[in-house]
């Protein structure tokens, strides 16, 4: 079984950088994998040893009618799809009421979740994290999918019981 990592957050938080990261040394969109809408992408990734799928929640542009409602919807769907889901924000911006109703679908699921603050490159991560404990997450990363960097610690983390 290949394990299934979701990336989930509100729209401009770099979940699509991170997708495109971690695909793209395979090239491989997954074209009949179960549950395929057009508002989820779904590619093969493989970081060292592991090979994994990791979907890519991002249909919305942010100017949709009802974004919020369908950005729950997404973020939902892929969750129940995943092994593993890692929640992105963004570090710059800091903790925004989308990302708490985010927080929230995920906390009613029992699955393995991460935390993940993006574009801490140019930042102090602690700075960067300071914002997020609140959300009650314990496990927390700090990235900056752009550069690459904490990009491999985290997914070897988040692969570890695969
Ligand atoms: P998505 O809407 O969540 O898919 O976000 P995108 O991947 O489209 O990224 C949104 C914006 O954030 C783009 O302008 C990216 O270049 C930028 N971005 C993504 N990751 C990083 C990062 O690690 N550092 C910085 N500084 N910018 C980033
Ligand atoms: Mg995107």
């Amino acid at each position: 079984m290949i394990p299934v990592i979701a990336l989930v957050g509100r729209p401009n938080v770099g979940k699509s950088t991170l997708f495109n990261r971690l695909t793209r040394t395979r090239d491989a969109l997954v074209a009949d994998f179960p549950g395929l809408t057009r508002d989820r992408k779904y590619g093969k990734a493989m970081l060292g040893e592991h090979e994994f799928i990791v979907i890519d929640t991002g249909g919305i542009d942010g100017t949709e009618e009802g974004v919020e409602t369908k950005m729950a919807e997404q973020s939902l769907a892929a969750i129940e799809e995943a092994d593993v889901v890692l929640f992105m924000v963004d570090g710059r911006v800091g903790l925004t009421p989308a990302d708490q109703e985010i927080a929230q679908h995920i906390r009613t699921r029992e699955k393995t979740s991460f935390l993940v603050v993006n574009k801490v490159d140019g930042m102090d991560p602690d700075t960067a994290a300071s914002d997020f404990w609140q959300l009650g997450m314990d496990n927390m990363y700090q990235i900056a999918a752009a550069h690459g960097r904490g990009v491999s610690t985290l997914i070897n983390r988040a692969l570890m019981p695969f």
